[in-house]
């Protein structure tokens, strides 16, 4: 007779929340560091005696990203709901109640079409503040509701994200956004526009297992935690000690889950810069892209060498290529 199968988890992952409390004297996680807010605003959220990036929030992060006074929202009159009538410790309406107190927001992500140097692109971005940067039906469907401004519009999608995952307290229908936005990531591929992944601290759970890792090109900030389950759930589980920096952005280049870590001072205009390449509308070091040619592994280097790569696996998996004219897409 079978023995049931018991998983047990004996502590939960500590909070990876880590802004800065607006009360007291900032002072850096990583080195310690007397900080004072005007030093931390000036270096965009980031230390500067050691480089740790502090975590943004998603109206900070659109205030980076986006060129001023070109912010169109998507999405942005959807409102999450209740429908399992769920209650843990606390009622779920309660919680979303006070998350959208603390953050302004009405959900998890910021959606919107606007320009980013220049270029009109669909941007999203999630807030770890609202319950975790958890996924449930609205981050799903306003997320849709991107892709789909996107397809209209024929931009780019760049989207940053950072999450726990699902969202729990929508059960089922949380994880129902994974096969969503996955089908809404294959109609974007099946009109020929290119997707690329900011993935912050943390990017973990069903979104990094569905959209943010099924980026055309994936660009991470310095140190961000990029794992499925977190290390201290994965040592429990597995009884094996990880070595260190195991799932950050440093050593998820170096094993090829992503092309390239970039600097928050650097994103807008590394973005922009991959966006160009996309378009075909800069001159670049790559070699002529065919369909019998090496593919360039990620982690390996170069903005350039990224698009190679994004453009060859576009070129063998789906037969489309970046950077034609509007006119010259296949219509269908
Ligand atoms: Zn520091």
């Amino acid at each position: 007779m079978n023995q049931p199968v018991t998983v047990q988890i004996t502590s939960k992952e500590p909070p990876v929340s880590e802004a800065m409390p607006e009360s007291l004297e900032p002072r850096c996680s990583e080195c310690h560091a007397s900080l004072t807010r005007e030093q931390l605003k000036a270096a965009l959220e980031v230390c500067p005696h050691c480089g740790h990036h502090f975590p943004l929030n998603a109206v900070e992060r659109v205030a980076q990203l986006a060129d001023p006074g070109t912010w169109r929202e998507v999405g942005g009159d959807l409102q999450p709901s209740d429908p399992l009538d769920f209650y843990d410790s606390r009622a779920y309406v309660d919680r979303l109640a006070e998350a959208q107190l603390e953050t302004g927001l009405s959900e998890a992500m910021l959606a919107g079409v606007c320009r980013l140097g220049g270029r009109r692109v669909a941007l999203g971005v999630m807030d770890f503040r609202f319950l975790g940067g958890s996924m449930g039906s609205v981050v799903g469907e306003r997320f849709s509701q991107l892709v789909a401004a996107a397809i209209d519009e024929a931009v780019p999608l760049v989207v940053v994200t950072a999450s726990g995952g699902a969202r729990m307290q929508e059960g089922i229908l949380s994880l129902m956004q994974m096969a969503k936005t996955v089908v809404a990531l294959d109609m974007l591929a099946d009109h020929s526009l290119p997707f690329i992944s900011v993935l912050t601290h943390p990017t973990t759970g069903g979104v990094l297992a569905s959209f943010a890792t099924l980026a055309d090109v994936m660009l991470a900030e310095p140190g961000a935690l990029l794992l499925f389950a977190g290390p201290r759930v994965i040592e429990q589980t597995t009884r094996e000690k990880l070595p260190p920096g195991f799932g950050r952005s440093e050593s998820s280049l170096v094993h090829g889950q992503i092309d390239l870590v970039v600097q928050r001072r650097d994103l807008k205009r590394q973005i922009a810069q991959l966006l160009a390449l996309l378009e075909g509308g800069v001159r670049c070091d790559i070699e002529p892209i065919r369909p019998d040619s090496e593919v360039v592994p990620r982690g390996s280097g170069s903005l350039a060498q990224a698009v190679a790569r994004a453009k060859k696996l576009a070129l063998t998996s789906r037969g489309w290529l970046f950077g034609r004219d509007q006119q010259d897409r296949d219509p269908t």
